[in-house]
């Protein structure tokens, strides 16, 4: 048998137990286990067990991990970041497939089990960011699960000859059909809705749209991506990132829109963004809407910040806001863990026998401290393997 026994570890913060992985999934849990011929032990030393943390909306392919700081030179609208990001993409030889990997490496050694990456799919550079993080998905199989999305960055319908570089991207592999503001960046809604949403019933894959717009504006495009969703009977597949309208003021209309998003089976992903409305957390829980959290822009031409740390990232969504109570920093943690998950298709996931054996320990006492203080993982485990140790990548 092959398999790892993790002694004396606090299952989300429960009782001491010893759980047993074998065969890549958790095969017991109790006190007092025996290793079983073969299979390695890991003293836990009454360490916090996590269920392996969930990066549920990241750009793998187009960091500036361990290249020269570069100044942020991006902004001030979505569109020239969009346009200086690709120009500079090529001027500074960006390679997809080493930056990918360095990227992977950073969220494997931070407790990271399963990541979907967004990946630029433009007539630019074509499906090269495409192949590098196809590349580094296999690289990293045994570390973490990659899920990717073709996502047209520059505009779909706006440059001609993308869309039949998504198509292509999905013949190659790619996980799930990404799009970008049916209005401010496409100016044409509807015709933005169907090319994505045709692309996903044509290659039966799951939609997740970038939603920057404000306001009504992002209101209308939810509207939009929540009935096509009805219509094509795909509940449960489809998500829309960041989701900036949901954190408008008008109260009235935001909690309408959640009822909307709710009955139709769209999720939201939000980064808790300090510098934009964000889709208020609780509310959307409380209204039966899935929401779940992801770094997206980490060290790019985007954003001078990021480090793939989701109990990082916990801590800012629960900062942003206003999550204070145990309970409430739990569900920050879900986020960035269970809901992930769900919103992924994951599954198996979770911390009970017969789970996939994946898990994460942390020096902490409970899952709100782990939150707060987001310690170094002692060790990262995806399927019975020691993946990361102390902070730091085994492989
Ligand atoms: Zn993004």
């Amino acid at each position: 048998m092959t398999g790892l026994l993790l002694t004396n570890v606090r299952p989300l913060g429960g009782e001491s137990v010893d759980v047993l992985i074998a065969d890549g999934r958790i095969a017991r849990m109790g006190a007092g286990l025996d290793a079983p011929e073969g299979v390695s032990v890991e003293d836990g030393a009454g360490a916090l067990l996590l269920p392996g943390l969930v990066e549920a909306h990241v750009h793998l392919d187009k960091n500036v991990l361990g290249l020269p700081w570069r100044s942020n030179s991006a902004g001030p609208t979505i569109r020239q970041t969009i346009d200086n990001e690709r120009r500079l993409r090529t001027e500074l030889g960006m390679d997809p497939a080493r930056q990918s990997a360095r990227l992977a490496a950073l969220c494997v050694a931070n407790g990271s089990t399963h990541i979907r990456s967004h990946i630029d799919v433009d007539t630019t550079h074509g499906l090269a960011g495409v192949e590098g993080v196809l590349a580094t998905k296999e690289a990293f199989r045994d570390a973490v699960e990659i899920q990717t999305v073709a996502f047209p960055q520059s505009g779909l319908l706006t440059r001609p000859g993308t869309l039949e570089l998504m198509a292509a991207a999905l013949e190659m592999g790619v996980d799930v059909v990404g799009g970008i503001d049916p209005c401010t960046i496409e100016f044409d809604p509807k015709g933005h809705v169907d090319a994505v949403f045709g692309l996903a019933q044509k290659f039966g894959r799951p939609v997740d749209i970038h939603l920057h717009e404000p306001n009504e504006l992002g209101l209308f495009s939810m509207t939009l991506i929540a009935e096509r969703t009805r219509a094509l009977g795909m509940a449960g597949k489809v998500a829309i990132g960041h989701a900036f309208a949901l954190g408008m003021p008008d109260g009235a209309a935001v909690e309408a829109m959640l009822e909307v998003l709710a009955a139709s089976g769209v999720a939201v992903m939000t980064t808790g963004p300090a510098g934009h409305p964000a889709p208020p957390v609780k509310r959307l829980r409380a209204a039966g809407v899935d929401v779940c959290a992801g770094s997206d822009n980490i060290r790019d031409l985007w954003s001078p910040y990021g480090n793939g740390d989701m109990l990082d990232r916990a801590r800012l969504v629960g900062m942003r806001n206003g999550l204070s109570t145990d309970e409430d920093l739990r569900l920050a943690f879900d986020l960035c863990s269970f809901a992930g998950a769900k919103m992924m298709g994951l599954s198996g996931y979770g911390l009970a026998v017969g789970d996939v054996g994946d898990g994460v320990l942390v020096e902490a006492g409970s899952v709100a401290e782990a939150v707060v203080l987001a310690p170094v993982r002692k060790l990262v485990v995806k399927r019975g393997r020691v993946v990361a140790r102390d902070g730091r990548p085994t492989a």
